[in-house]
């Protein structure tokens, strides 16, 4: 038996990883997961969608928990197999690829499916391929648009590392190609020209004083960003140019819509006879922490919990209407990195949390 589900969820942690699934390559591991939660649960339904594995109870407990989590890892490197060691300063440490990122997350779904004989709530697990790679070919994308019955829950937990917060919604994007135009002409008789460039002097300062909100919703702080990342102008060392392009990415709390963030820059701009598109854009997502099946989540977690920045699937759930966090073991900042590594009393904090929570009282 490779995969112990009952087994300690650290050491359940060090089988995963020694298990190499890097995107595309996934096929030996779902074999794996799906042949322990066939042989080692009971009460579960079980289906297999490419490298995907979904399990999930019917118990009729008026309430569904989901726990996701990706089964693959960026390309190893020299990180494989996992080791184990004792550091003095950091405590008992798991080194491996995908001990942050996410296989510690995963162990600890396994392992409270095989072990929570009391549940409070019926659970959804989905184990999915490809999460590492282009969004297009994410595992969980496709389970959306094959099998969206299986997306169905009160509260979404996705595993993926969270330094022991419970991380929440996140914040929407949005870019926008100002654009300016004027008249081409030779430097030294400027003033048959109009200069484009010059006509985002306005627009830059006032980018450069644009004081950004801090939002609270839910009791999560949301911090905006409105900032030029690209300018291009220009046609020779001695012509005034005739157009000019400036690019500005606004990072938005989610509570303002996609409509409502392209107005708020519109707004940032007005009067300056600049062209103005949205060049691309993504929702923000509700944490949506008022419900009561997260709202007990967050009990269970000692009320420890923040704002997710950034874009994840966390994004995907709550396009759905399904509450939806981060919460898993290890430090965020050490995924994808040659010496990734999770304290081990990390993984057995999140398994008691988690336990506490599933957990009829
Ligand atoms: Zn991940």
């Amino acid at each position: 038996m490779t995969l112990d589900l009952h087994a300690d969820p650290i050491d359940l942690t060090a089988a995963l990883v020694d298990i190499p699934s890097v995107s595309e390559d996934e096929s030996r591991i779902a074999d794996e997961v799906e042949q322990a939660l066939r042989a080692q649960t009971a009460g579960f339904e079980i289906i297999r969608s490419g490298n995907a594995v979904l399990a999930r109870t019917n118990r009729g407990l008026g309430s569904r928990v989901m726990l996701a989590g990706h089964l693959d890892t960026v390309p190893i490197a020299d990180n494989v197999p996992s080791r184990r060691e004792h550091d003095s300063a950091e405590g008992d440490i798991l080194h491996g690829c995908g001990t942050v990122d996410m296989k510690s997350g995963d162990a600890v779904f396994l392992h409270l499916a095989a072990t929570i004989d009391n549940p409070a709530h019926d659970l959804t697990l989905v184990f999915y391929d490809c999460e590492e790679i282009a969004a297009a070919r994410n595992g969980l994308g496709r389970i959306e648009r094959e099998l969206p019955e299986w997306l169905d829950a009160d509260v979404a937990i996705l595993g993926e590392p969270s330094g022991g917060f419970i991380e929440a919604g996140c914040q929407g994007t949005l870019r926008v190609r100002l654009t300016a135009s004027g008249t081409r002409a030779h430097s030294a008789r400027s003033w048959l020209g109009d200069n484009a460039i010059h006509k985002f002097g306005a627009a830059l300062n006032r980018l450069a004083a644009y004081r950004a909100r801090t939002v609270d919703i839910d009791g999560c702080e949301y911090r905006e960003g409105l900032q030029a990342v690209r300018i291009s102008g220009g046609v020779a060392g001695n012509v005034v140019p005739d157009a000019a392009e400036l690019d500005v990415n606004f990072r938005f709390a989610p509570d303002r819509s996609v409509d409502e963030a392209v107005e708020h820059v519109r707004e940032v701009v007005q009067g300056l006879d600049l062209g103005f598109e949205v060049t691309d854009s993504s929702p923000g997502a509700l944490p949506g922490l008022n419900r009561p099946a997260a709202a007990a989540l967050i009990e269970a977690a000692g009320g420890q919990f923040r704002a997710k920045y950034g874009w994840t699937d966390v994004s995907r759930f709550s396009a759905l209407g399904i509450p939806a966090v981060n919460y898993g073991p290890g430090d965020p900042n050490l995924a994808h990195k040659r010496d990734e590594r999770v304290p081990v009393e990390q993984i057995t904090h999140v398994t008691q949390v988690l336990r506490s929570y599933l957990s009829a009282g």
